[in-house]
């Protein structure tokens, strides 16, 4: 795991909306079938499959506070 959130404790100096929560991601390109995940993602944001250059929406998205605890 490599993604890490440099931020720190925003939550009381920058207020999200729950819909704008970053989530762990995972994605599946319907062209070339590559898989991939991200941390960096947000609800209804594609990623770019690299290889066909097309954009992919996430067939999965998991908050990434509760990806946290769930790994914990
Ligand atoms: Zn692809």
């Amino acid at each position: 795991m490599g993604n890490t959130v440099t931020n720190g404790n925003t939550d009381s100096s920058r207020k999200v909306e729950e819909k704008e929560k970053r989530c762990f991601g995972q994605y599946k390109c319907p062209k070339c079938e590559r898989r991939w995940s991200s941390g960096n993602t947000w609800p209804n944001m594609g990623q770019q499959c690299e290889k066909c250059l097309i954009f992919v929406l996430p067939y999965s998205t998991v908050p990434l506070e509760n990806f946290f605890v769930k790994n914990a």
